[in-house]
C-alpha cells in the first residue's frame, strides 16, 4: 500500500477523505495544521507565536515544519501514512525527499484534490469542527450537517469554527497555497508519483479513485 502525500488548497475536503482512509485502510494521519493547532491550544509561548502566523494566513518557518514532520515519521516508522498539509513549499518538498531517503520510505502517491476559490470559500465559511474528536461538519451541506444544530454527533459537545476560516484570511491562505503549489506539483510530476482528483466529486467517489491508486503498487 502506498504512503500518501495529500495536497489541496484549504477546505477541499482533505480532512474528510483522510478520515475515510484511516478508517478503511488504517493509515496514520499526520496533519501539520492539526499538530500546530494542538501546540496553540497547549498555551505555550511557541503556540502563541504560531497562532499569530496562522491567523494572519502566513506560513510557519520551513525548518520548524521539517523537524516536526521528521519526528512524526520517525516515530511512526513502517506504518502507512497520509501526510496532510506538508509540503507547502518547494523547499519543504526537497527536504522531505531527504527524510524519505534517511528513513527508507519510497512508495509514495501524491494526491492533489482540485478545487476553485469560490467552492472552497463556501466550504470554509460553513465548516465547524468538534474540539474533542476533531470531526469536521459543514452547515451549508445537508449530508455534512450535524444531527443537532452545532453539536458533535459523537461527543455531544459544541462545535467550533476555526479562527482562520474567515473570508479575508481564507483568501490569503488559498492564494498562498496556490502560489507555492505549482512548483511542488511539477516536482512530483517529474518523479511520476502525482495524480489529480476532483474535490467536487462525492467523498465516496474520491475515496474509491484514491484507493485504486494506492493499491496499485
Ligand atoms: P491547514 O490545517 O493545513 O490548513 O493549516 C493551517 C495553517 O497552519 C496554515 O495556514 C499555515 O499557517 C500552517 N501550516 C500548516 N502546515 C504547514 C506547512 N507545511 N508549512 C508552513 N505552515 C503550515
Amino acid at each position: 500500500m502506498k504512503n500518501i502525500i495529500f495536497m489541496s488548497p484549504p477546505a477541499a475536503g482533505k480532512g474528510t477523505i483522510s478520515d475515510m482512509l484511516v478508517e478503511s485502510l488504517g493509515y496514520i494521519h499526520i496533519s501539520t495544521g492539526e499538530i500546530l493547532r494542538e501546540e496553540i491550544n497547549s498555551g505555550s509561548e511557541f503556540g502563541k507565536e504560531i497562532n499569530e502566523i496562522i491567523t494572519s494566513g502566513g506560513l510557519v518557518n520551513d525548518d520548524i515544519m521539517v523537524r516536526l514532520v521528521r519526528d512524526k515519521l520517525s516515530f511512526n516508522k513502517d506504518k502507512p501514512f497520509i501526510l496532510d498539509g506538508f509540503p507547502r513549499t518547494l523547499n519543504q518538498a526537497e527536504m522531505l525527499n531527504e527524510i524519505f531517503l534517511d528513513l527508507n520510505i519510497n512508495n509514495i502517491l501524491v494526491a492533489y484534490l482540485e478545487i476553485n476559490l469560490d467552492d472552497a470559500l463556501k466550504r470554509a465559511l460553513g465548516r465547524v469542527i468538534c474540539p474533542s474528536c476533531k470531526k469536521s461538519y459543514n452547515i451549508y451541506y445537508d449530508d455534512l450537517k450535524p444531527k443537532s444544530t452545532n453539536i458533535c454527533d459523537d461527543c455531544k459537545v459544541e462545535l467550533e469554527k476555526r479562527s482562520d476560516d474567515t473570508e479575508e484570511t481564507f483568501k490569503v491562505r488559498f492564494n498562498t497555497y496556490l502560489e507555492n503549489a505549482s512548483s511542488i506539483m511539477d516536482y512530483y510530476k517529474d518523479k511520476k508519483v502525482f495524480k489529480k482528483f476532483n474535490a467536487l466529486s462525492s467523498p465516496n467517489e474520491i475515496l474509491e479513485n484514491i484507493l485504486k491508486e494506492v493499491k496499485n503498487d
